[in-house]
């Protein structure tokens, strides 16, 4: 290899008391790398080595392996040069050969996903001089035909099972049953048996060539930064933009060199609960690393506590226990005192729980690896709160240490580990609302209310859902659709209601009539178990076992803190009174979207607003041909004419008696929530979905209606018709109801004045959806300020209620100066404004959005994270216009979005008051407003 070495520092040495990095280089070293360098630097002990930097990895990329070792080689010369320094040995020779790992080590950690050589630089001549210097000639060769097997398999590409198929020939002719039997001259079998393999594989000779050992396996180690694994393992924890994996090398030490070594793992504290009772971690005496992972053997625990807890779990003597098992406490006492000061070290120095990796050669002990471990939300947040009570980090800092999405996983009942392990899944759709659920599977929502009446659990299993299922999709314990986006209907009313569900999986095929799924060759009858994790989308056939979570102490404490830092408001969309005593509970300081509509299907109110819907038409008809303003204009006009008397008096009477069925109704809906707020706001919507969807699609549901309403079903079936939509998401709905039917809007304004009247406290905000041209909002306006007066005249009562609208369609957005004239408070409904700002039907885009996310068009589906450059920049309009006719309106958000870390942080960058989402991502927001606010301090 020609070298012109590059003037770019690729290569950063470590150990010997002179690192060239440190920890906070991790984006260049990788975390490895950065942390072992900050280690060696804190003066404990750390093997010395050598990183190749992710630059380098990229470069690598860039030009090719050619050009690119033709730039680093005189740069890994230098480091190798050092590292025999510092060690004492050399490369590729005896009569102290040096031995090297070569391992990855990216910037964020993808554990397992990547490769790495052990042992590197064996060959037949530092073989013999290794046995020569060891006097151990089994624990050499056992190394060799390990190095071999390893470099075979990821520098090679030799399949692993040829190996272990060698491996085998030989344990079997030797008639032993574990690798430890095996003789010094077996072992040779086994080495002249790999070279075989490798041969036969590769048509090369195993490489001896020292050099040429650890060029290819730097190669290999930068090309498995691109393996399908690693690729997916990005893909899946959203890990972007980095350059590549770091390299490191690194002076092997040996924890299979006899009983008086050993290699282990550790965490600091413990990651499933963050407590911090002993030291959490496994070990083996006589092995190296990937003994430790294979689970061959049982690891032993680190501590004595931890054992004796250990053996009292798994049936195991205390005899037993201290003679087979004991801990590295009792093992290597020595060891095991130095490896706990260095624990408290470390967490002193990087003031968080570590994850450590260590070997023991020979009763000394070595450092491999620390790094921030990897923990649950359980264990995030009580570890986050414990180091602010030690005094290790301050209360902005634990706000900042926990990701907000993942307190989710605190909220919602979820699987026992071991149970869902060892589950049947049968395929993945969207993760649509967090949690675990089980239930027997039913495919209507009646049914769903059957069953659970019955005192069942059930899931309920659609193609797609609609308002309509609402009743069933409340009392299931999970929902699971073969159709539909995060933000389709079974998406945003689980969420609200905090319901396990699993949205678009595709994979499933429903059969209504035939009562059951198939997915694949599985069938899923009705009455059979199926389990629902709403975090991952994973569904199983079977039950799994669930767990309720526990709110504890920790919990409530980082809320606090929360509450603190934030300077945004947090509200909660909820339309039900248990709904909202839920986001109360969760810390809501009101309701930022009460969408009345579901209200509307509860109990007998669907008959009355069905008999309303019948009519409306008629009579909206009646009242243009009469000129009539209102419903008693059309009345005495009417009397007056003798064209439509009968018909009409009969149209009005109806629709006039449903609005009067439906008053009280929607006004104890109200009080029940007002009351559950205790004295928050609430902003509350008028009607908005089209008036299709009140009604039934199927000929059943039709012949029913029809029976109710005592009129023919064809009469039904033709209403259907005149109200179905091409693009109902853009029809008849919203302002655009309370336009043609003046009267709804009435009604509702008058409920909800007439609770607010009724529970002492009460704060209502109206809010008027679907506004695009401000004189839409002027009239529906006009008619809710005089439902106001009348109700305070009737009462003789004084109300304050705001008036305001929901931003979210664009044309409101860049008129925002003009809307802010009449609204007194502006909500921005980003499920909507993403739907019209971007163009994709919320309902449908689901079938490519994700694609469009997988070729980077947007970087994350607009519906989950919002489209800060395009929907962001019309809420930024917004704001700024609104702000200039109205310096002090109120400025919210309640779509999707407002639960969304990011999003959040983005409300509170433009200058909203709050966000309002689902109750159960209320403490997500709370804590991702915190968080925002510390960032932008
Ligand atoms: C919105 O469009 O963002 C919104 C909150 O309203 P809905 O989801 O009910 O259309
Ligand atoms: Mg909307």
């Amino acid at each position: 290899m020609s070298c012109c070495c590059s003037d770019v520092k690729y290569v950063y040495f470590f150990g010997g008391g002179q690192s060239e990095g440190k920890a906070s280089m991790k984006q260049l070293l990788g975390g490895k790398g950065a942390n072992l360098a900050e280690m060696a630097e804190l003066g404990l002990p750390v093997p010395p080595g050598f990183t190749l930097s992710t630059e380098a990895c990229a470069e690598y990329g860039k030009i090719g392996k050619e050009a690119f070792f033709a730039q680093v080689e005189c740069q890994i010369q230098e480091a190798l040069k050092k590292l025999e320094d510092a060690t004492g040995k050399t490369f590729g020779k005896g009569p102290n050969p040096l031995l090297v790992s070569v391992r990855s080590g990216a910037a964020v950690s993808m554990p397992g996903m990547m490769d790495t050589v052990l042992n590197l630089g064996l060959n037949d001549e530092t073989c013999q001089a290794m046995i020569e210097l060891t006097g151990n000639e089994r624990f050499v060769l056992d190394s060799y035909r390990r190095f071999m097997q390893m470099f075979g398999d990821v520098v090679l590409g030799v399949e692993h099972h040829d190996f272990e198929e060698a491996l085998d020939s030989v344990k079997a002719d030797k008639g032993v049953e574990l690798d430890t039997q095996l003789t010094t001259e077996d072992l040779k079998e086994v080495i002249a048996k790999y070279r075989e393999v490798v041969k036969a594989a590769t048509g090369e000779d195993f490489p001896t060539d020292p050099m040429q050992q650890l060029f290819r396996g730097v190669q290999a180690v930068f090309d498995s930064w691109d393996n399908p694994r690693a690729v997916r393992y990005r893909q899946i924890n959203d890990i972007r933009g980095l350059l590549g994996t770091a390299v490191n090398v690194q002076a092997m030490v040996f924890g299979n060199s006899g009983e008086n070594s050993a290699t282990g793992v550790a965490f600091t504290r413990d990651p499933s609960t963050g407590a911090n009772e002993y030291f959490y971690g496994e070990f083996l005496i006589n092995a190296q690393g990937e003994d430790v992972v294979a689970g061959i053997r049982t690891p032993q625990e680190i501590t004595l506590a931890g054992s004796r807890e250990w053996a009292k779990s798994q049936g195991v003597s205390e005899e037993d226990r201290a003679a087979k098992f004991p801990s590295l406490e009792e093992a290597m006492p020595e060891c095991f005192g130095q490896l706990d000061g260095i624990r408290k070290t470390l967490e002193d120095h990087y003031k968080d729980m570590q994850d450590l990796e260590f070997t023991i050669e020979d009763g000394r002990l070595y450092m491999l690896q620390t790094r921030n471990g990897k923990r649950t939300a359980a264990a995030a947040v009580k570890i986050a709160m414990d180091l602010v009570e030690e005094g290790l980090i301050d209360e902005k800092e634990a706000v900042m240490r926990v990701d907000p999405a993942m307190l989710d996983q605190l909220l919602h009942p979820v699987f026992v580990k071991t149970s869902e392990d060892a589950a049947n899944k049968v395929c993945v759709g969207l993760p649509a609302s967090p949690g675990a659920a089980t239930g027997q599977v039913v495919f209507t929502a009646d049914e769903a209310e059957e069953w659970v009446a019955q005192g069942k659990q059930v899931i309920l299993c659609r193609i797609e859902t609609s308002p309509e299922d609402i009743g069933g999709m409340h009392v299931a314990a999970g929902i699971l659709t073969a159709r539909g986006g995060m933000t389709s209907h079974a998406a945003v009313v689980a969420r609200g209601m905090g319901t396990c569900c699993v949205a678009g999986c595709g994979e499933i095929k429903i059969n209504y009539k035939a009562k059951q799924f198939t997915v694949g060759s599985t069938v899923v009858k009705e009455g059979d178990w199926v389990s629902l994790n709403g975090s991952t989308g994973a569904v199983y056939v079977g039950k799994v076992e669930t767990v309720e979570p526990e709110l504890t102490g920790p919990f409530g404490h980082i809320m606090e803190l929360a509450d603190k830092y934030r300077k945004i408001g947090v509200r909660t969309n909820a339309d039900t009174p248990a709904d909202t005593a839920v986001a109360v509970k969760f810390g809501a300081e009101g309701i930022g979207l009460c969408r009345t509509e579901h209200m509307f299907f509860e109990g007998d109110r669907i008959v009355s607003f069905r008999r309303l819907i019948l009519v409306a038409e008629t009579v909206k008809k009646l009242k243009d041909q009469h000129n009539a303003k209102t419903l008693e204009e059309l009345k005495s006009a009417c009397c007056s004419c003798d064209c439509c008397c009968d018909d009409a008096a009969k149209a009005v009477k109806q629709y006039e008696q449903a609005l009067a069925e439906l008053l009280p109704l929607q006004r104890n809906d109200f009080i029940g929530i007002f009351e559950a707020l205790e004295g928050r706001p609430c902003t509350v919507r008028l009607l908005d979905p089209p008036l299709h969807e009140f009604l039934p699609h199927d000929d059943k549901g039709q012949a029913e209606m029809a029976e109710q309403m005592g009129v023919d079903a064809a009469a039904v079936k033709q209403l259907v018709e005149d109200l179905h939509e091409f693009n109902p998401m853009l029809g008849h709905r919203g302002c655009r109801l309370g336009m043609t039917y003046p009267e709804v809007t009435e009604m509702q304004a008058r409920a909800i004045c007439e609770a607010a009247v009724a529970v002492p406290g009460a704060k209502p905000e109206i809010m008027i959806p679907l506004v695009g041209n401000v004189k839409e909002l002027a009239n529906q306006k006009e008619i809710v300020k005089s439902a106001i007066a009348a109700v305070e005249a009737e009462k003789g009562a004084k109300l304050e209620v705001m008036i305001g609208t929901m931003i979210e369609v664009p044309r409101a957005a860049v008129t925002a100066d003009q809307i802010a004239e009449e609204a007194e408070f502006f909500s921005f409904g980003t499920n909507d404004l993403t739907q019209m700002g971007c163009g994709f039907s919320r309902d449908d885009a689901g079938k490519f959005l994700g694609e469009y996310v997988n070729a980077g068009v947007y970087e994350y589906d607009p519906f989950q994270v919002l489209d800060q450059e395009g929907v962001g920049e019309l809420v930024r309009i917004a704001v700024e216009k609104g702000k200039a006719t109205r310096p002090g309106i109120k400025l919210g958000i309640c779509g999707e979005h407002g639960g969304e870390p990011s999003s959040v942080e983005f409300c509170c960058k433009v200058g909203l008051n709050y966000v309002s989402c689902s109750p159960f991502r209320v403490p997500i927001a709370r804590l991702a407003a915190a968080q925002a606010a510390i960032k932008q301090a």
